[in-house]
């Protein structure tokens, strides 16, 4: 079913059952390229969030005792629609969510791989059996931590979701998830992939809703075990402060403010080149994008000219419109953002060298924006910027540009250029950051773990250990009678 704007109709999933909400109640869905409403999210009540979680207590007791062989074929069903779905469910992503088609369609064929990943981890999920006295058995085991709530936002529409989804059902977890009310329609299709694949009723439940109405409820409930939530970190704060109350682990992937160290000896245009193409991606709206330049005086004018063509190179322009490269801000939010920073760092004498500005037509657009000369104390240099912002700022000693990247309360991503392995392995080890990438800055992968250090959050994401929050440990000591 689709709305008269050819976006699909979205429900809520509850029970294995797609649903709308009860009071009937919905927001628009808003295609941020053209600022027109496409369609309506309905929005939960409080009786639809308590079925939820009454089904995921009982779906996680059918998909806990489910043989992980089973569990495995299932899951596996999923991924290969997802595949098979993955150019509808990218078109769907680019109208709600901006970005151009191709790269939206890139993240619905690799959340695919995502599950896919993670199935085959969690099938060596094992435990282990410690040597003990003759005529016991010491063994400690891995169970599913239980139903998990998860919030996840509009920057990744397929990805967000999938991390949590994946890791929760793959290591026998059934899951709550509330999807952002503004990317809703590809969250369906991507449990639209799970449903038609077979999964029981109530394993994976999708709902959407006040958010803090849906958190507060789902928080507090005891059916939940586990909060993961991805977003800003204040948010996180307040979910990981609502879940101390009721002592409930917390996963807590959260923003950053991500600094590119560009060092005395690195070359100069390909460190441009590489950390502007990343800049822009998702019109910057991602939680490891580069977003602080700190440029060895020496290297900063050939630099700056360098990332100043890229960023001119750059096509702005509606997602579906072939040949785009970078879409429309997701929201307004964003865009007053942009303008709000932007604004303060110029009135406090940075430069713009490019771009600067909201384009002069409909849709959230703002042009990817390079500046130099930004005092220390614009707010652009602390506050996660989460759009086309790059500030370029000069340093003279490394021991000045690794103090000014550690200085924020964030520790996501941090990046460096260099061409010496001692200044490499330098930077390893004293960037402050839980992801750090030398001489590119490449996207996250499968088998590797993404997250936090200080206030970006705590857990993993990827990688083996992201099963880590999903799974309680078990010591179990047997006396063999
Ligand atoms: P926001 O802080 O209001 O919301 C961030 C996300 O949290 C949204 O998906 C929102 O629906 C959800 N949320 C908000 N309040 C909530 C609550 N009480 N309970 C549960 N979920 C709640 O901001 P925003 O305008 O959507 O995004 C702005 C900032 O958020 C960005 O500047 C960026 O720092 C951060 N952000 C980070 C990520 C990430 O991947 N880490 C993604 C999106 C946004």
């Amino acid at each position: 079913m689709t709305t008269d704007h050819g976006h699909p109709a979205v429900r809520m999933y509850i029970a294995g059952e797609w649903c709308e909400g009860g009071s009937g109640r919905t927001a628009p869905i808003v295609n941020p390229a053209t600022e027109e409403a496409i369609g309506d999210v309905p929005l939960a009540t409080i009786a639809d969030l308590d079925r939820a979680l009454e089904a995921a207590d009982r779906g996680f007791r059918v998909w806990r005792g489910t043989s992980i062989a089973e569990r495995s074929r299932i899951l596996h069903t999923a991924a290969d629609l997802l595949t098979e779905r993955a150019a509808e469910v990218g078109r769907i992503m680019t109208r709600e969510q901006g970005k151009p088609l191709a790269e939206a369609t890139g993240e619905a064929r690799r959340v695919a791989d995502t599950l896919r990943w993670h199935i085959e981890d969690a099938r060596r999920a094992y435990g282990r059996i410690i040597p003990s006295a003759p005529g016991t058995v010491l063994s400690v085991r891995r169970e599913p931590v239980g139903p998990v709530a998860a919030f996840v936002p509009w920057n990744f529409p397929a990805g967000g979701p999938m991390r949590k989804i994946s890791s929760a059902l793959t290591a026998g977890c059934s899951i709550v998830i509330k999807a952002s009310e503004e990317t809703p329609a590809t969250a369906a299709a991507l449990v639209a992939c799970f449903a038609d694949a077979g999964l029981p009723a109530g394993v994976l439940n999708l709902v959407f809703g006040e958010p803090a109405e849906v958190s507060a409820r789902l928080i507090a409930s005891p059916v939940t075990r586990l909060v993961a939530f991805t977003g800003s970190v204040p948010v996180g704060k307040l979910l990981a402060a609502a879940a101390g109350e009721v002592m409930k682990p917390t996963l807590m992937e959260l923003g950053g403010h991500a600094p590119v160290i560009v060092c005395a000896d690195a070359d100069a245009g390909t460190a441009a080149r590489r950390a502007a193409r990343a800049k822009f991606v998702n019109a910057g709206q991602v939680c490891t994008s580069p977003s602080r330049f700190l440029v060895h005086e020496s290297l900063v004018e050939d630099f700056t000219a360098e990332f100043v063509k890229a960023a001119e190179s750059v096509v702005v322009g509606d997602g579906l419109a072939p040949g785009t490269t970078m879409g429309p801000l997701a929201n307004e939010r964003r865009l007053v953002a942009m303008q709000r920073l932007t604004a303060d760092a110029t009135q406090r004498g940075a430069k713009v060298l490019t771009g600067g500005e909201r384009l002069d037509r409909a849709g959230y657009f703002f042009a990817p924006t390079v500046l130099t000369d930004v005092p220390a104390d614009a707010a652009l240099l602390h506050e996660e910027p989460f759009g086309p912002l790059a500030p370029i700022v000069p340093f003279t000693e490394l021991d000045e540009a690794l103090r000014t990247a550690n200085e924020l309360p964030y520790g996501l991503a941090a990046y460096g250029f260099t061409r010496s392995a001692a200044t490499a392995e330098r930077l390893a080890a004293e960037l402050e950051a839980g992801i750090l990438s030398i001489n590119h800055c490449g996207g996250s992968v499968h088998e590797a773990p993404s997250g936090g250090v200080k206030e970006s959050g705590h857990g993993r994401e990827g990688g083996p250990e992201a099963l880590d929050s999903y799974l309680v440990t078990k010591r179990v000591s047997h006396l063999l009678a």
